[in-house]
């Protein structure tokens, strides 16, 4: 395409023709015929033709450059300058819908990384702080905004400071476990680190701190209940094989031969209920579901008080039912329900002192959406120090006074998870010398209604 059908150069031409016209018109006005006229219509020509060819270079340029930016095939070579203006207004528009679009994307990605609960942080070279999300910033706790900062204000760690010193200096060092001492609470991490390059070509490291607290707490309690479980039987085997021993020996008389009898029963019974209670807690700790009744949950509190009227009797204890009108069938897991009353009961039991009382409760929340049922004593009471932690596994108020009841320190927590299986959970209200309150708090999927059903009443 030649420049003489160029819009730009076609315009500036005719105005050049328009100019230098003029100037051979005023040439050849009487009196301005002399040649020093001419020569200056002729130089004004000349040089209004090379400022329209400097004109048609720039446009052309222009062009280009919002050719560049349409990124269009089309052949707009032809268009004037009102085209070009509406191609740099599209091109500008279109640019503003990218930046947009970019910005979304960047405040989308960022918003990942800060939902994320592993720990990201973004160093660049010299350890300097790029980004930090949310969750970084909790397990390192500075006391300021981290971003642009050196990763060595942030933490102490020698540890963290180690591994990032390592990741940046590309050495791609194997993921490690650290220890952080927090304000609050010590933190286990597991930190993993991968060095990159930006498309600006400048070298970074990403580092993620992954929170292996819970895990290494549940290893702890693990262990201890391993101990513990282990501490538990030995005694009373101990026992047994002392008193099995002795008698094996055959030195002993009549009276005191049925007594050993007696001690290695004794013994074996309380280590038969220990792995019993152990088996039961590790098949609630591994149970996710739960059967959904129908369940009369009168009917199943009577059930179960029922195989403790032997040991009411014995020690007079009066027992009180305040069971409000229930429907008839509710749906509920009655064997888990059993679990949780039936160990409630035996312990308030166990701990009330002789002629004292028990209250059973029942009563369903307004909507029928929860079922309430309470075991309250008027035994010893358990001092508030000790009230949260009698759901853990093997923890006893008063450990002679437990294992003399015949306690193995599991009932409690075998009530807890039972209704950690049921979706509900167990509430302690006590006063020392004045009694306990054991509360079962039960969501209930569905009721069946069934009218005319009796309140319960004093057993
Ligand atoms: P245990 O077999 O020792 O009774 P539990 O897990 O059932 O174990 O209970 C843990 C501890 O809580 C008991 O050792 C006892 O100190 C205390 N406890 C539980 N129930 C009662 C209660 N009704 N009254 C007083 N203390 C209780």
């Amino acid at each position: 395409m030649g420049i003489a059908s160029d819009p730009v150069f076609r315009t500036g031409l005719v105005r050049t023709l328009f100019v230098a016209g003029s100037a051979l018109v005023v040439a050849a006005l009487p009196g301005a015929g002399s040649w020093p006229w001419l020569a200056a219509a002729v130089t004004a020509f000349v040089a209004a033709v090379l400022v329209a060819r400097r004109s048609v270079d720039d446009f052309a340029d222009l062009r280009r450059r919002v050719d560049e930016l349409d990124g269009s095939d089309d052949d707009r070579a032809l268009e004037g300058p009102a085209g070009l203006a509406s191609r740099v207004a599209k091109a500008h528009a279109r640019v503003e819908d990218e930046r947009s679009a970019a910005e979304l994307e960047h405040a989308e990605l960022l918003g990942i990384l800060q939902a994320t609960g592993e720990g990201i942080l973004v160093l660049s070279q010299g350890a300097r702080l790029v980004l930090v999300n949310d969750a970084a910033h909790r397990f390192l706790e500075p006391p300021f905004e981290a971003v642009g900062r050196g990763l060595a204000e942030v933490t102490r760690n020698a540890a963290i400071l180690e591994f990032a010193e390592d990741v940046l200096a590309g050495k791609a060092p194997e993921d490690r476990e650290v220890q952080l001492e927090g304000a609050r609470a010590t933190l286990w991490l597991e930190l993993y680190g991968r060095r990159f390059h930006t498309p600006m070509g400048e070298t970074r490291a990403v580092l993620v701190l992954h929170d292996l607290t819970k895990r290494k707490r549940l290893q702890v309690v693990r262990t201890d209940f391993v101990a513990n479980a282990s501490h538990e039987m030995r005694s009373p085997l101990a026992s047994i094989l002392g008193y099995a021993e002795t008698l094996g020996a055959g030195t002993l008389d009549e009276a005191q031969a049925r007594r050993a009898v007696e001690r290695i029963l004794h013994n074996s019974l309380r280590l038969d209920e220990l792995i019993r209670d152990l088996i039961e807690l590790s098949r609630l700790e591994h149970t996710a579901t739960h059967e959904h009744g129908p369940l009369d949950v009168e009917e199943r509190i009577r059930d179960v008080l029922a195989s403790y009227e032997e040991k009411l009797e014995a020690k007079r204890i009066r027992l009180e039912l305040e069971l409000e009108s229930l429907p008839h069938t509710l749906q509920l897991d009655g064997e888990l329900f059993r679990t949780a009353l039936s160990n409630l009961c035996d312990n308030a039991i166990k701990y009330t002192p002789e002629g004292g009382r028990i209250t059973i409760t029942s009563r369903l929340s307004e909507g029928g959406r929860e079922l309430e049922v309470a075991v309250a004593d008027t035994g010893p009471g358990i001092p508030l120090e000790h009230q949260a932690r009698v759901f853990e596994r093997f923890y006893r108020v008063d450990t002679a006074r437990s294992r003399a009841l015949g306690g193995t320190g599991l009932g409690l927590a075998i009530v807890k998870h039972a209704m950690i299986v049921l979706g509900g959970q167990v509430l302690l209200e006590s006063q020392p010398e004045r009694g306990s309150t054991f509360r079962l708090l039960l969501p209930v999927r569905a009721v069946t209604p069934a009218p005319g059903r009796s309140t319960g009443g004093t057993a």
